[in-house]
């Protein structure tokens, strides 16, 4: 048996039940397999098997007092999954959904994101299934007291430097922010995301929209193809989703949808500036819902449906497809409609957005593919960026920031090409993702021995 089959099996009985880690990991673990023959060392070292295996996975209770003075206990989670090339390095999520299963994927994803980027970050992440919606301003910060108030003690500036993911901005990250400092007593570059006041860097709300837009745009480029006049839908509103439409607005495509956790609207005139300015004003300020967009734009909305089952449900063409909501959101039905609607490019701004059936659908219909461990991996450059302007202490301008980020973006889609060419999977960028990310990681843990 393969060492990467016997891995993956491995995985799959010592954690049961834990479907979006097993997803992650035969995703990955699969594409790595010509790395076994051209690196026997790495199969002699057991690097396979060490690099499924987080470092450490902190589960703690987070009690804390609703605005009704009642106690509510949420479930935190911080896995510090492999910290061979620098601090661990990953989001925090609060979304009801979280568990262990989807930390573990997240934070194993992170390790090879990381690395892509050329940046001294190892891989981990956290959260908790905390549901932020519908709770007052006053139950956020508590909630998010009570969260560092574990976690204070599991990270810094050298060893473990969250961020923010779903459910998690530039609100939440301030509140964390604020009660680390109480509890420590030292302003440090502890957390990333943070607002440009306390340490900040310009273009980290954006950046992974914009970087995921400047990886389509790289991809659609090797065909001499780009986003002028493209008809694009994304999905989610949130952070990703709100920079993704901007800077697709910049370069001339025009975006059709959006939706959140309840509803999907479709505007087919475009979500130009001032309406996306709107739905920043909506998400992040008001935080209101998707459906209140289609009563301003008297556009079509449809409650308890995902975009891409509304485009497939209502045969809607478009040219470039920006999942940028949450995981698992485009199954293999919706992949084929858009395969057979002409989509010639999917940039995953999420995380894991396509299922495994999908992602093959996309590469068996040549539509050009880039995998959320590449295309969204703007946001944890820029993060690394922060990071070293607080090292440093000082700031960089918006457009030396963003300059570097498109460096970074380019030079993330050169590695993956390169890589997948090298292992002979040429345009393959899930193959060169995977690959360019892991070598630089098994290098690295091998120089340090077995530890
Ligand atoms: P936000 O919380 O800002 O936005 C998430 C959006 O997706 C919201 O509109 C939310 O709707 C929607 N959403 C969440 N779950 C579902 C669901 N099950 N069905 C439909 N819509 C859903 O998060 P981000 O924009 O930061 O993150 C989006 C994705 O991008 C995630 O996969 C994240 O891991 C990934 N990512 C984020 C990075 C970042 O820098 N923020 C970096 C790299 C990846 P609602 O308003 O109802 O909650």
């Amino acid at each position: 048996m393969s060492v990467i089959k016997s891995v993956i099996d491995k995985v799959k009985q010592t954690d049961p039940g834990q479907n979006e880690f097993h997803q992650a990991v035969t995703e990955v673990l699969e594409s790595l397999e010509p790395t076994t023959k051209r690196h026997p060392e790495f199969v002699k070292n057991g690097i396979y098997e060490r690099i499924v295996e987080p470092e450490r996975a902190i589960i703690f209770r987070v009690p804390w007092v609703d605005d009704k003075n009642r106690v509510v206990v949420n479930r935190g989670f911080r896995v510090q999954f492999n910290n061979a090339i620098g601090p661990f390095k990953g989001g925090i999520r609060f979304h009801a959904s979280v568990n262990l299963s989807i930390i573990k994927f997240l934070g194993f994803e992170q390790i090879f994101k990381n690395s892509l980027t050329t940046l001294p970050m190892g891989g981990g992440k956290g959260g908790s299934d905390f549901d932020p919606k519908g709770k007052s301003d006053c139950e956020i910060m508590r909630f998010c007291q009570a969260f560092m108030r574990e976690l204070f003690r599991h990270i810094g500036p050298e060893t473990d430097v969250p961020a923010g993911d779903i459910g998690v901005g530039a609100r939440e990250i301030g509140y964390m922010y604020g009660y680390y400092k109480k509890l420590k007593n030292e302003h440090t570059g502890v957390l990333t995301g943070k607002a440009l006041e306390y340490g900040g860097s310009l273009i980290r709300p954006e950046a992974t929209g914009y970087g995921t837009v400047y990886f389509a745009a790289e991809m659609l480029a090797t065909r001499g193809i780009d986003f002028k006049n493209k008809c694009v839908a994304v999905s989610g509103s949130g952070n990703v989703a709100q920079f993704a439409i901007e800077k697709v607005n910049q370069m001339g495509g025009k975006v059709i949808s959006v939706c959140d956790s309840n509803a999907t609207v479709i505007d087919e005139k475009g979500i130009d500036s001032d309406k996306c300015c709107y739905i920043m004003e909506l998400k992040n300020v008001n935080r209101g819902r998707i459906s209140e967009y289609a009563d301003k734009y008297k556009t079509v909305c449809f409650e308890g449906k995902n975009v891409w089952d509304v485009i497939r449900e209502q045969g809607i063409k478009v040219d470039i497809a920006l999942p940028c909501a949450t995981q698992n959101e485009i199954d293999a039905d919706n992949a084929t409609a858009l395969a057979k609607n002409g989509c010639i490019c999917v940039a995953e701004g999420a995380n894991m957005p396509s299922t495994p059936e999908a992602v093959k659908i996309f590469q068996d219909n040549n539509i050009l593919y880039g995998p959320g461990k590449a295309a969204n991996a703007g946001g944890v450059a820029t993060s690394g960026l922060e990071m070293s302007q607080n090292s440093m202490k000082m700031s960089w301008t918006r457009e030396e920031v963003d300059n570097r980020l498109l460096i970074i973006m380019k030079s993330i889609h050169n590695s993956c090409l390169n890589a997948a060419e090298a292992y002979g999977r040429k345009g393959d960028y899930v193959t060169g993702a995977n690959i360019a990310g892991f070598v630089k990681i098994a290098k690295a843990m091998l120089a340090y021995g077995v530890v």
